[in-house]
């Protein structure tokens, strides 16, 4: 791509950095060592609100506004390409008690520890994302449903087997339960509907007594090499 950008002079008494460097101030990120409105330093601030608009505070995990563009993206990536594609809504089991009986600083200790083991145990294609207090959110693209259900149980596995220190000597265990839905191939669908029918399997896991991961069944598409092609027909005159 051409760098149009390349010979613009920056005038820094006519942009206004004061409320973007306050906010990045206040959320504890580092400002650049690099010389003021250079192009170096410029591309940090940049990078930083960006991590700004699109982390979680807590955990430096995707938000839930970032990740609900990411399941748009791959909604319609699905629909074209017929990649299997698991969503997993995963959520910290009892976790009220955790902060009446040690305190909300032990219950944010318990959700970094969370976060972290479940960041380990994913590849790096997969999207992990804080989408709730103490509920978590990933998209694994190029999923087939064996590998699906093998991913899910290893996360609650690897979260139940790991103790939290939450204060001098004081370590808990925490489980989580887990929801999960594929997303339909070869047709229209929306980020909406996949994370409800990903939310009714979770509200399974926690009705059958929590500390377990349950996913919809994944049904192999019928649909015909004809019907597929009509698919694309549609989006291209559309300009999707
Ligand atoms: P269940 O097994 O049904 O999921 O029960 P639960 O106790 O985990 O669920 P519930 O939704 O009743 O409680 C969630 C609690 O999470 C309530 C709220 O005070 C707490 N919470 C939400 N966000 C945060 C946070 O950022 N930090 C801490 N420490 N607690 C939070
Ligand atoms: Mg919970
Ligand atoms: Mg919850």
């Amino acid at each position: 791509m051409e760098n149009r950008l390349e010979n613009i002079f920056i005038d820094p008494h006519a942009l206004q950095f004061d409320e973007a460097l306050q906010l990045l101030q206040q959320a504890g990120a580092m400002l650049p060592d690099a010389q003021p409105y250079g192009q170096e330093w410029l591309q940090a601030i940049i990078d930083a609100l960006c991590d700004l608009s699109s982390k979680d505070a807590l955990t430096g995990l995707v938000n839930r506004r970032s990740f609900e563009m990411a399941m748009s993206r791959e909604v319609d990536r699905v629909a074209r390409s017929g990649e299997p594609a698991l969503l997993l809504i995963l959520d910290i089991d009892h976790f009220k008690a955790v902060n009446d009986s040690y305190g909300h600083a032990a219950g944010d200790l318990v959700i970094k520890a969370v976060a972290a083991v479940m960041a380990q145990t994913l590849r790096p294609m997969d999207t992990l994302a804080r989408i709730g207090g103490e509920e978590f959110a990933v998209i694994l693209p190029n999923c087939p449903s064996s590998f699906g259900a093998t991913v899910a149980e290893r996360i609650r596995e690897r979260v139940a087997e790991m103790k939290v220190q939450v204060a001098p000597g004081k370590q808990l265990n925490v489980t989580i339960s887990v929801g999960g839905a594929f997303a339909p191939q070869w047709v229209r669908s929306s980020s909406l509907l996949w994370m409800e029918r990903a939310d009714r399997q979770l509200y399974r896991a926690k009705a059958e007594g929590r500390n377990r991961a349950c996913l919809e069944a994944h049904v192999e598409s019928l649909v015909s090499a004809e019907e597929k092609g009509m698919l694309f027909a549609l989006t291209q005159q559309e300009g999707v």
